[in-house]
């Protein structure tokens, strides 16, 4: 049989509801397999009794309903982190994590296999970009981490979800705003936009983009470096988009979105968590409505620096609430399976 043309989860619903109307079905029909593709979870033409025998044949044989096979399933030893090694249709592979907090569970997934920013203490980065992911291939990781927690707890669902994985999701905007407005349908995962969170190196055009639709998820932005010099060492990219016009950007999208942005600042031993960082830092943000998140560095291959201690991560925090900045260090999750933030690589991307 010749491999449908068509992915399932590359379609809105209205999308879908065209496609069934054209093929001469009752819309009826569509929002039956959206609902048991999104709601009840199936992933097999042969678990829909309730379609129509005439508008099955016709939906699989032109419909893609397969989620990215597993490659490798791994969980942390401590039980809060599980890892996804997920194929793609070209043989290249991609990551995505489950991941469990106090009253919370998050999944992170990936919107490049891979990523062109470089920036040089992130696996992802060193491996370089192979290539964008299909809106449906950054839905079908939302949609599996959802199965695999209703295989896990009995029912339980997803509701966090951050686009924190592999790749720079600004980088690929229209394909994750595609996938975002998916996986949001009130009437399939329904996933709430003020639980989604999107991380981005600080690619200005595509902050201002958000800025300017209405898709209120949070934003954060990936700072690192409190100067120009000190950013660009860190984070490459920072040379086509530099640091002033960066913080435009960001005061654009608060004014706005009327929302804050959150800051990440990967804390690295003796580069960036001086006091004289942590003021450089206040300085910068100082009257924004903006929240600091604090990452001790995580290992990586290629990058040989450590991570700051948690004495030294106190002091820096305590520096920007002097600043009206709020600031978190963030739990450290799946180390040991290298599913922590800048952890995710694959050997053949
Ligand atoms: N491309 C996006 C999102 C993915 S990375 C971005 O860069 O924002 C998610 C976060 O992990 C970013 O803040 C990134 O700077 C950080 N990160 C990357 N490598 C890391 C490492 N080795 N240790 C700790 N944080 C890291
Ligand atoms: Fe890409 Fe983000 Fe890693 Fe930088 S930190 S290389 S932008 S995934």
């Amino acid at each position: 049989m010749k491999p449908a043309a068509v992915n399932l989860h590359d379609l809105t619903r209205e999308e879908l509801r065209v496609l069934a109307v054209r093929w001469g079905f009752s819309s009826v029909h569509a929002a039956r397999l959206w609902r048991y593709a999104y709601v009840d979870g199936v992933g097999d033409w042969a678990r829909m009794p309730e379609l129509p025998a005439k508008f099955r044949a016709r939906a699989e044989a032109e419909l893609a309903l397969a989620l990215l096979p597993v490659a490798l399933d791994t969980h942390s030893s401590d039980g809060f982190t599980r890892k996804f090694l997920l194929s793609l249709t070209d043989d290249r592979r991609i990551e995505t994590v489950l991941m469990r907090y106090t009253g919370r569970v998050t999944a992170c997934i990936s919107s490049q296999a891979g990523c062109a920013m470089g920036c040089v203490f992130c696996a992802t980065g060193q491996m370089g970009f192979a290539r964008h992911l299909t809106p449906g291939e950054i839905v079908a990781q939302a949609v599996h981490v959802d199965r695999a927690l209703r295989a896990e707890n009995g029912g339980e669902r997803l509701r966090n979800l951050v686009l924190m994985g592999m790749g720079e999701p600004l980088h690929n905007y229209d394909a994750v705003m595609k996938a975002v407005d998916i996986v949001c349908d009130s009437a399939g995962l329904s996933l709430g936009t003020k639980k989604i969170t999107l991380s981005t190196v600080g690619v200005i055009p595509g902050i201002i983009r958000l800025a300017d639709e209405a898709r209120p998820i949070h934003l954060a932005v990936s700072l690192h470096g409190a100067t120009q010099e000190e950013r660009a060492a860190l984070v490459p990219v920072a040379r086509k988009w530099p640091l002033a016009d960066l913080m435009d950007a960001c005061r654009y999208y608060i004014e706005k979105q009327q929302r804050r942005i959150f800051y990440e600042w990967t804390l690295i031993e003796g580069k960036n968590d001086a006091a004289e960082n942590a003021h450089a830092v206040g300085r910068l943000l100082h009257g924004q409505e903006a929240q600091v998140n604090l990452i001790p560095l995580n290992p990586t291959a290629g990058y040989g620096g450590e991570p700051t201690g948690r004495e030294a991560a106190r002091r820096f925090q305590h520096i920007l609430a002097e600043y009206g900045l709020p600031c978190t260090v963030r739990q450290r999750r799946g180390i040991d399976i290298a599913a922590g933030c800048g952890q995710l690589a694959v050997t053949r991307a």
